[in-house]
């Protein structure tokens, strides 16, 4: 099978044809259909010292993806031949406090498909089917390739009941504006987004944002004010992973504010904490999905109405991933996914 292959350490990819891995008993086969891009795959395809720090090659990349069942293992039940899934690419170890409790999206010896396992940028991908998720709410193959973001989208912007809530959005890449989209279906009044993109600030509003601002040039308090806003923002999604935008998403919260963090600070990052203990805010960190409630949200809001196939604004063939990871990388674009079909 074709797959796309950090070959050895250094910068690049190579889609290259290596065997069509064979599921164990409590695996499943997956035939590829589509695939998203993952920043997590820019780090990777760079070779930049968190990668060289984070995984060994040779190593099939990609964790975002859908595909149909095409074999199962002897010991599998639950996921049969046939089945359209996704997968969460989080492999957890099953026997730490947090897994035993059930709580599985906490263990800390988790794995990630794509970084250090095989993944899923190939023709066909093996995964434990403890792993799967069957798509038994009807979903588009784009939309399904993207689960996984949307999860984290999800997972963040459900972290805090937002119904009649005022939400601000620091940071308009894919997941800042699945954030939005999400917590404007799910009752939030005014959805404010941060950006210092305009073509990512103009996909935000397309999509949902109440309103998009740069804050170069619209500070937060003003856009707020406009709305007429009295008392700051009750729930901040820190999406960016710029130091500055999690200052200015401080400095914008009501008092009793609660913030979700996703973004990923490449740096140790500096923060006035006195404005987080007099206005008695709530900082809560967010990683991955929870296995597997996060997926069952995610398919009912699909059912509900939600469709957040707008932001994906690039569509290629894998045989054109050159083209579609310097798209990616440019920043001009929303989410990209790849075909595998
Ligand atoms: P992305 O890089 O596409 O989007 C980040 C956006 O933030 C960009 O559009 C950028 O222009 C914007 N930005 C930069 N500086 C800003 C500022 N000062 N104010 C407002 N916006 C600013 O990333 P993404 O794929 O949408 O992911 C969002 C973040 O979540 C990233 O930091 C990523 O590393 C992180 N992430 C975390 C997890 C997790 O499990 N915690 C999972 C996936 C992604
Ligand atoms: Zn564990």
């Amino acid at each position: 099978m074709r797959a796309l292959v950090k070959t050895a350490p250094r910068a690049g990819l190579e889609l290259i044809d290596v065997p069509i891995p064979e599921p164990g008993p409590t695996e499943v086969l997956v035939k590829v259909r589509m695939t998203g891009i993952c920043g997590t795959d820019l780090h990777i395809e760079a070779w930049d010292p968190w990668a060289a720090a984070t995984m060994t090659t040779p190593r099939i990349v990609g964790h975002e993806f859908c595909g149909d069942v095409v074999a199962v293992g002897s010991a599998v039940t639950d996921v049969a031949v046939g089945d359209f899934v996704s997968g969460e690419g989080h492999l957890v170890c099953g026997r730490c406090r947090n897994c035993l409790a059930g709580r599985r999206h906490l263990c800390a010896n988790t794995r990630g498909i794509g970084v250090q396992v095989d993944g899923c940028f190939a023709e066909y991908l093996v995964m434990p089917a403890v792993n799967i998720w069957v798509h038994r709410v009807p979903v588009s193959p784009e939309v399904a390739a993207i689960f996984d973001p949307f999860g984290n989208a999800v997972h963040t912007a459900l972290a805090f009941p937002c119904l009649g809530e005022d939400v601000l959005v620091t940071g308009a890449g894919p997941i800042g504006i699945m954030a939005a989209m999400v917590v404007r279906h799910a009752g939030a009044r005014f959805v404010v987004v941060s950006d210092l993109s305009e073509e990512r600030l103009a996909l935000a509003e397309k999509l949902g944002a109440t309103v998009a601002i740069d804050p170069r040039h619209t500070p937060i308090a003003d856009a707020a004010r406009e709305l007429g806003m009295r008392e700051g923002f009750d729930i901040g999604l820190e999406m960016s992973g710029a130091p500055v935008a999690l200052r200015q998403l401080v400095d914008a919260m009501a008092h009793g504010g609660r913030i979700a963090m996703l973004g990923l600070p490449a740096d140790e990052t500096s923060l006035d904490f006195s404005k987080v203990v007099l206005r008695m805010l709530t900082l809560k960190g967010i990683y991955g999905r929870e296995i597997f409630e996060t997926w069952y949200a995610m398919s009912v809001l699909v059912q509900s109405g939600l469709d957040v196939s707008g932001v994906i604004t690039h569509r290629f063939d894998h045989t054109e991933h050159e083209e579609a990871f310097a798209t990616a990388r440019s920043g001009h674009c929303g989410k990209i996914v790849m075909s595998w079909e």
